[in-house]
């Protein structure tokens, strides 16, 4: 009777990276250890006692909530729908309920697509076969503080591989060029066709004067590193959906 902790569930449509605008159900798993200094969702850092179901039938729901407790408010949500997303905080945190999470829910035949920092190599090696497509949101140490982890990032990078997977990288006003440049070199160390998105950090104030003239060079000159490298903003922030 395998429980875990989910931070919300909602529908809405992929604002990031190449899926932007498809129509997924997110299941946003609670906790992530990692302790991103511009954390873009602190709520989900942290298990709740209880976690939303929003929409038409909204609830709350008390945590840790069971596989099969989960699996029974996914499903219905899930009709008509043609990808599930499991994002976080950290969902490799949590690797036996994920595991067991997707195998019940891989009756309803749905994509699915794996959000994470791309970390827990091990732990993705338990659930790969459950994956179609991996996101991994290689954090830069002007966003996390931290020197970016090369050794765990292409150990996780050489699983991911085994399906449909893409690194995306968040980039500031005060992102450096060479941080971005040195990850765009592992992703091209690891081998393969793996996309690589510069994504503009999202802000409530505009971006300084020049700052989209500056991310059209960097994603210019990143072509010089890796054969496919996009430069896409967060739609769902434009369209103000969750
Ligand atoms: S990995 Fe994601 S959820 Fe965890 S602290 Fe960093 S930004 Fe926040």
């Amino acid at each position: 009777m395998l429980k875990g902790y989910i931070d919300e569930v909602f529908i809405s449509v992929q604002g990031e990276g190449p899926l932007v605008g498809t129509p997924m159900l997110f299941i946003r798993f609670g906790g992530c250890q990692a302790a991103c200094e511009r954390c873009d969702t602190p709520r989900a850092r942290t298990q709740m006692s209880q976690f939303p179901i929003h929409g038409p039938t909204a609830k709350v729901v008390a945590n840790p909530v069971k596989v099969v407790d989960l699996t029974a408010h996914a499903t219905p949500l899930l009709r008509g729908l043609p990808f599930l997303a499991i994002t976080g905080g950290e969902p490799l945190e949590q690797p036996g309920f994920l595991s067991l999470l997707l195998t019940r829910l891989s009756e309803t035949g749905k994509h699915v697509l794996l959000e994470t920092r791309g970390y827990h190599h091990r732990e993705l090696a338990e659930v790969i076969p459950r994956i179609d497509v991996v996101a991994v949101d290689v954090k830069l140490p002007s966003f996390s503080e931290r020197r970016l982890p090369v050794n765990a990032t292409k150990n996780f990078l050489t699983i991911a591989m085994q399906k449909t997977c893409y690194v995306k990288v968040v980039v500031g006003p005060d992102t450096g060029e060479r941080e971005v440049m040195e990850a765009a070199r592992l992703v091209a160390d690891v081998g393969g066709h793996i996309p690589f998105i510069v994504q503009p950090r999202y802000d409530e104030k505009p971006p300084p004067p020049g700052e989209a003239e500056r991310l059209l060079v960097l994603t210019t000159q990143l072509t010089t590193i890796l054969p496919d490298v996009r430069l896409i903003p967060q739609v769902h922030r434009v369209l103000r959906l969750r």
